[in-house]
């Protein structure tokens, strides 16, 4: 069935969106997303990914083109012109079309920013197979740039990453700078020792995760002890369990690190109990 998705201030049949051979999204990867899940056709912390995306845009000195109610508007609107009730909707602001190539910012005040958003739906994002079984991550060098507390669509170290992975065996990567674990490809990780949830701190060189912020909050809620600092390879592959969070993804358990089995190999008692917490809450607070 042909989607309706957003471009520009249109509701169009996806066949019919179109951008510029000229924008800088295309050109130059000029631009930020956002991803945000659907449950019960309702949104699930919008108010957090709003707010990353006009940091975003702040940062890269790229005008919001839409304040919070326009921008949930447009959510909502193709929520119900979709009919969708479990999955994402993507969201991608670029700085737009300038009339030809080059390296230097066009005016905004000629150049406006290209807006899309589509739909994307998942049947299985509350029952996820994955999430029942585990999944097996590789360990890869994070090569990425020093921005990556900016959610840009510069995607393709993390896309070649995840490749690596499925080529090892695996499910994802996770990233390694220094001997120390930065995030996944599309997730931030955590590990579990001895019953502290450890995860790298915010810096630039983490995506400022809106599921992690969420995740830690209902961790120390259930008294669960958490530490935000850097961990290393080895304590990972010798850590009690594992998981990597994501808004699409919500706590999805890791089972195998490197070919270094957690545990018994199976999901987590701490790993699933976080992820029914998670979903539970979400569930009742999206909008
Ligand atoms: N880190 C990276 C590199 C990501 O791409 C993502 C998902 N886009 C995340 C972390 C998780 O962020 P969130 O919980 O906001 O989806």
């Amino acid at each position: 069935m042909s989607r309706i998705v957003y471009v520009n201030g249109d509701y169009l049949p996806e066949g019919e969106a179109k951008v510029s051979i000229f924008d800088r999204g295309f050109l130059m990867a000029d631009g930020v997303y956002e991803v945000t899940t659907v449950i019960d056709s309702k949104l699930v912390d919008f108010d957090g990914h709003f707010t990353r995306l006009e940091r975003s845009l702040g940062e890269l000195d790229i005008a919001n083109p839409m304040d919070r109610e326009g921008w949930l508007d447009v959510h909502r609107q193709l929520i119900a012109q979709n009919g969708l009730d479990q999955g994402m909707i993507y969201l991608q602001v670029t700085r737009g079309a300038p009339n030809d190539r080059d390296f230097v910012f066009p005016d905004p005040e000629t150049t406006a920013p290209t807006v899309v958003l589509f739909t994307q739906a998942n049947p299985a994002l509350l029952d996820s197979p994955k999430a029942r079984k585990g999944i097996k991550v590789a360990m890869i060098d994070d090569l990425r740039w020093g921005r990556r507390d900016i959610k840009t669509v510069q995607l393709l170290y993390p896309s070649m990453g995840k490749m690596m992975a499925i080529k090892a065996g695996c499910d994802d990567a996770w990233m390694v700078q220094d001997g120390t674990v930065t995030e996944g490809t599309s997730n931030n990780a955590y590990i579990i020792k001895d019953g502290r949830i450890i995860t790298r701190a915010l810096s630039n060189d983490i995506l400022h995760g809106i599921t992690r912020a969420a995740v830690l909050r209902f961790a120390r809620e259930a008294q669960m002890p958490v530490e935000e600092r850097s961990f290393t390879v080895d304590e990972a592959k010798s850590a009690d369990e594992a998981f990597v969070t994501s808004a699409s993804t919500f706590v999805l358990p890791v089972v195998e690190i490197d070919g270094e089995t957690l545990g018994d190999g199976v999901p987590g008692p701490l790993a699933t109990r976080l992820r029914d917490i998670y979903i539970e809450e979400s569930r009742k607070a999206a909008i």
